[in-house]
C-alpha cells in the first residue's frame, strides 16, 4: 500500500459508516498523488494524516418547543476543518439528512473551495438534524436561537465564520445573528448571508448561482461555444438553482427543467423564473404547482428522472450524489456537452467517471460553486470596513475570481499530467496553497 492507501484505509477506520466523508476523502486523496509524489517530505511531516483529522468537532444538544409546546430535541454540529490559510469558512444546513460525516464532507471540501477562491479562508461547516420543513416562523426563530446559545461560544469574526446552506436562507441568518449579538453584545461580520440592512453584501444571494454558470461558461469557452441558444438544465429550487436560472437566461440558454426532492417540472419553452420565485421564495410551495400556472409543462414525481431530459448543460443545484452512473450515461447519450456541480458533490463517483470517459467537460462543485463562498469573503471585507460595495462592483468580483478558479483548476490538471480534468485541476490548485501554509506552521 502507498502513502495514500494508507491514510485512505486510516479514515475509514476512524470514521466508520461516514460514507460521504469517505468518498470526498478518496477523490481529494486520488487527485493528490502526483502532487505528494513530489514532495516526499509531506509523508515524514504526516500532512496527509492531518489534512484529513478536522481540528476540532463539536455536536451538541438542541432542546426547542414547538408552537404547542412539545419539547424536541435536535443535534447540532460544527466541524472546524482546517484553519491554516484563515479562519474557518462554511455554511450550515438544516436537513434531516444531517449527520457527522455529512457535515464533516463539506467541511472537507469547503477547505479546498476556500483556497480556491484565493481569499484568506480556512474551512468548516455546521448544521442540525433539524428538519425546517412545516415549521412556522416563530418554530424556526427559537430554534436558530436555541443553536445559537451553543455555537456562538465556537465562533467570531476571527475564528469561525458561518453562512447558509441546505435549509439556511436569509431569514434563518438573521435570527442567528439576532442571538449572538444578545449573547456577545458585538456587532461584528460573524456570520455571512445577513440581511442588506445589518451589514450583508449585495450580490450574495445570486452569488453561487451566477458564480456557477460563471465557472460553466469559461468550460465553454474552451469548447469554442457559449450559453447562446443552449437548452440547460438544472435540478433543484432552491437558491443555488433559481440564480444560476436568472443568470443562464441572461447568458441566452434557456432552462427546460427544475426539480425539488418530490419531483421535477419540464417546460420545453422555457421555465418561467418568475413562477418559480414566487412558489419557492415566498409562497414556500412545491415545483408541482408549476403546472397549474403553465399547463404546457409536465410534472414527473420523483428527483432522479429529471436528468432523462435532454439538454446541451447540465447544473446539478440540488444535494450530493444527485446524479447517478445511469443518470450519466443518459446525459451522455442525449449528447450534454457540459455538466457544473452547483451542488456540493451532486454527481457520484461513477458518474464522474463516465462523464470524463465520454470528454463531458466537467467541473467539480468545489470549483464550480465557490461563488457564494468568495461572496461571503467579500462580506466579512465589507463588514471589517463598515463599507458596502454596490452590486455592480461585487459582482465584477464575483466574475473575475470564478475566471480565476477555472484557470487555475486547468492550468494545475495540464501542470500535473491530466488535462482538461478539473476534478484533479480543481482539488491540486486547492491543496498546494493549505499544503504550503501547513509546513510552515509546523506541527500544531
Ligand atoms: P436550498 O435549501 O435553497 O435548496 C435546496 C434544493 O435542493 C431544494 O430545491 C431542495 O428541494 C432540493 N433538495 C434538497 N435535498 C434534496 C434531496 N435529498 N433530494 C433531492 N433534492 C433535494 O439550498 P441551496 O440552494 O443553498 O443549496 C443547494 C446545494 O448547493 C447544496 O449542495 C449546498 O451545499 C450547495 N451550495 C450552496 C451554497 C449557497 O450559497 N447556498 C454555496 C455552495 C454550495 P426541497 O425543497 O424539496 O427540499
Amino acid at each position: 500500500m502507498d502513502y495514500v492507501e494508507r491514510v485512505f484505509e486510516a479514515v475509514k477506520k476512524r470514521n466508520p459508516g461516514e460514507a460521504e466523508f469517505h468518498q470526498a476523502v478518496n477523490e481529494v486523496l486520488n487527485s493528490l498523488r502526483p502532487v505528494i509524489a513530489k514532495h516526499p517530505e509531506y509523508e515524514k511531516a504526516g500532512l496527509i494524516e492531518r489534512l484529513v483529522e478536522p481540528e476540532r468537532q463539536i455536536i451538541f444538544r438542541i432542546p426547542w418547543q414547538d408552537d404547542q409546546g412539545k419539547v424536541h430535541v435536535n443535534r447540532g454540529f460544527r466541524v472546524q476543518f482546517n484553519s491554516a490559510i484563515g479562519p474557518y469558512k462554511g455554511g450550515i444546513r438544516f436537513h434531516p439528512s444531517v449527520y457527522l460525516g455529512i457535515i464533516k464532507f463539506l467541511g472537507f471540501e469547503q477547505v479546498f473551495k476556500n483556497s480556491l477562491t484565493g481569499l484568506m479562508m480556512g474551512g468548516g461547516k455546521g448544521g442540525s438534524d433539524f428538519d425546517p420543513k412545516g415549521k412556522s416562523d416563530s418554530e424556526i426563530m427559537r430554534f436558530c436561537q436555541q443553536f445559537m446559545n451553543e455555537l456562538f461560544r465556537h465562533i467570531g469574526a476571527d475564528t469561525d465564520v458561518p453562512a447558509g446552506d441546505i435549509g439556511v436562507g436569509g431569514r434563518e441568518v438573521g435570527y442567528m445573528f439576532g442571538q449572538w449579538k444578545k449573547l456577545t453584545n458585538l456587532f461584528n461580520g460573524v456570520l455571512t448571508g445577513k440581511g442588506l440592512s445589518f451589514g450583508g453584501s449585495l450580490a450574495r444571494t445570486q452569488a453561487t448561482g451566477y458564480g456557477c454558470v460563471y465557472f460553466a461558461d469559461e468550460m465553454l469557452k474552451d469548447l469554442k461555444t457559449s450559453f447562446d441558444g443552449k437548452s440547460v438544465v438544472i435540478s433543484g429550487s432552491g437558491n443555488v438553482a433559481i440564480y444560476a436560472h436568472e443568470k443562464v437566461t441572461q447568458l441566452g440558454g434557456k432552462v427546460v427543467a427544475m426539480s425539488d426532492s418530490n419531483g421535477f417540472v419540464h417546460d420545453p419553452e422555457g421555465i418561467d423564473l418568475a413562477t418559480v420565485k414566487r412558489l419557492k421564495e415566498v409562497e414556500f410551495k412545491r415545483i408541482k404547482e408549476y403546472v397549474s400556472a403553465f399547463p404546457r409543462a409536465t410534472y414527473t414525481e420523483g428527483c432522479f428522472g429529471i436528468w432523462n431530459t435532454k439538454c446541451d448543460v447540465a447544473l446539478p443545484c440540488a444535494t450530493q450524489n444527485e446524479l447517478e452512473g445511469m443518470a450519466a450515461e443518459t446525459l451522455v447519450k442525449n449528447g450534454c456537452i457540459a455538466v457544473a456541480e452547483g451542488a456540493n458533490m451532486p454527481s457520484t463517483p461513477e458518474a464522474v467517471e463516465i462523464f470524463l470517459a465520454a470528454g463531458v467537460s466537467f467541473g467539480p462543485g468545489k470549483a464550480a460553486n465557490a461563488g457564494g463562498v468568495s461572496t461571503s469573503g467579500l462580506e466579512m471585507a465589507q463588514d471589517s470596513q463598515r463599507e458596502s460595495w454596490t452590486f455592480e462592483e461585487v459582482d465584477m468580483k464575483l466574475h473575475r475570481i470564478m475566471v480565476n478558479i477555472h484557470s487555475a483548476a486547468k492550468n494545475a490538471a495540464a501542470e500535473y499530467g491530466t488535462p482538461g480534468n478539473l476534478v484533479n485541476g480543481a482539488n491540486i490548485a486547492g491543496f498546494i496553497k493549505v499544503a504550503s501554509a501547513m509546513m510552515a506552521q509546523g506541527l500544531v
